[in-house]
């Protein structure tokens, strides 16, 4: 079986839609068929969250009201026949009206959440009567139906996993199954989502939760690139990365995949091959156990980030001083993506803030603490790194001109990181392009 995921860009236009739907049936075998929303939805509706969570109707009206019209033209290119057309139009005002209902009632984080997943909802729907109006034989899988996160917010892969093997026996004579990206059900069997950009984490459990043979994630450029196209002219793809580079690249801010994304297929040891919609010639990046060593492969950064810096004399010879400092983040659930250490001073990168005056307000406790907020991780990537001479000197040779606040280097053998504040970030980047991969 295969995992085929297309992302917003990917079926957001009529033409795109009924692309992939030929490059769906050109796949061999079956396949579980994961849609985003059309791209743009997901950004309408939280901003038609938002205002309904201020009392501001007139703007929630308005929005709706484009959105609709977008989506009345949609269906009309989407399908050809007149009583598909109108199949279409019947969808169309069923959500719409669905979102006028959400939007007349008491609107809370509840509704809320119900109203970010009406993109994939009806993405998945307007797809499959496409491929029932081109006589493909396939069916809906509803992703409310068995994904699911905890507590924590952690997907919970065994329980998916086991809701999904029964629901796929009994439909085991169709050979294209679609369903939605991101949303999901919480533990109080609210409907909830992976957080944005979660498409592609849907996509990872689902191919974890049923061993599948591959989990290929369709987007708008040629597979992961050596660093972010948004800032950097020349970037070229790369054809392989290791399930540890591509991790930390998700997870340090390649907008390519969501952070998450690789650690279900890892776990299972599923490949994920990311590919281009747009030019599906082109190879794109295979992502498995497999991989070269010893070079650069590619960079990324996270901005968002805030560092703290706790100093204290007791800490000198103090056992336990770290145990304890952890243990505050620990209580906040918040998780610290870098650490660097001197004899008396010790400095933490978070990226979620929170909770940040609560921790700061404990952390005092220790000794003295500095903050600096609006810093971004750069993070450069390569399976084994420590295994290529001067790694360090060309790095640091290509930042010459930039203010480094920390460095972190040998937690895993895969990555560099540093910490500048994101002024710089566009220039780090850059210059990295320049200096180790000579673009
Ligand atoms: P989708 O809607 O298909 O999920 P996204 O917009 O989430 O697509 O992700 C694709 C985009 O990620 C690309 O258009 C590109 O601008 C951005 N991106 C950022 N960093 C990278 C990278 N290292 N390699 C490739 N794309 C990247
Ligand atoms: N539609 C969701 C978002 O825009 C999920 C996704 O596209 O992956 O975040
Ligand atoms: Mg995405």
């Amino acid at each position: 079986m295969l995992v085929v995921k297309f992302g917003g860009t990917s079926v957001g236009k009529p033409e795109r839609m009924k692309k992939i739907a030929s490059l769906v049936l050109g796949m061999p075998g079956k396949k579980i068929v994961v849609l985003s929303a059309l791209s743009g939805t997901t950004n309408a509706l939280v901003r038609i969250g938002e205002s309904l969570i201020a009392q501001q109707y007139t703007a929630a009206n308005q929005e709706m009201a484009e959105l609709e019209k977008h989506y009345q033209q949609f269906i009309l290119e989407l399908y050809e026949s007149e009583s598909y057309q109108a199949i279409g139009q019947e969808i169309v005002s069923r959500y719409f009206s669905l979102f006028r209902l959400l939007a007349a009632g008491k609107f809370d984080d509840r509704s809320y959440r119900e109203l970010l997943a009406q993109g994939e909802l009806i993405s998945t729907e307007l797809f499959y009567h496409h491929l029932q109006e081109k006589k493909v034989s396939a069916r809906l899988l509803p992703a409310l139906h068995f994904m699911s996160i905890d507590e924590n917010h952690e997907p919970e892969l065994e329980k998916i996993s086991e809701r999904l093997g029964p629901i796929l026996e009994t439909l085991n004579s169709i050979d294209i199954l679609v369903t939605q990206g991101y949303i999901c059900r919480n533990h109080r069997n609210e409907i909830d989502n992976l957080k944005r950009g979660g498409s592609d984490y849907t996509a990872s459990l689902i191919g974890a939760a049923i061993r599948a043979e591959e989990i290929q994630i369709w987007t708008d450029i040629d597979g992961m690139h050596n660093n972010d196209p948004r800032i950097v002219k020349k970037t070229r793809p790369i054809a392989e990365l290791t399930f540890d580079e591509a991790s930390e690249l998700a997870y340090f801010g390649a907008k390519i995949l969501h952070p998450s994304t690789i650690v279900p297929a890892q776990k299972y040891h599923v490949p994920v091959i990311l590919k281009n919609t747009m030019d599906e010639k082109a190879p794109g990046t295979i992502i498995s156990d497999k991989g070269s060593r010893g070079q650069f492969k590619a960079v990324a950064a996270k901005d968002g980030i805030t560092a703290i810096n706790i100093k204290s004399s007791r800490m000198l010879l103090a056992h336990g001083f770290l145990r304890k400092v952890f243990e505050v983040f620990e209580r906040y659930k918040t998780s610290i993506d870098m650490i660097s250490t001197s004899e008396v001073a010790v400095s933490i990168t978070i990226d979620d803030n929170k909770n940040l005056n609560a921790i700061l307000d404990e952390l005092k406790t220790f000794g003295t603490i500095g903050v600096d907020e609006n810093q971004s991780i750069i993070c450069i990537v390569g399976n084994k790194l420590s295994e290529k001479e001067g790694v360090l000197k060309e790095v640091f040779e290509s930042l010459a001109t930039i203010p480094i606040r920390m460095v972190s280097y040998g937690g895993s053998q895969n990555n560099i990181s540093i910490l500048v504040e994101t002024t710089q970030k566009d220039k780090a980047l850059n210059l990295l392009n320049e200096g180790i991969f000579h673009l």
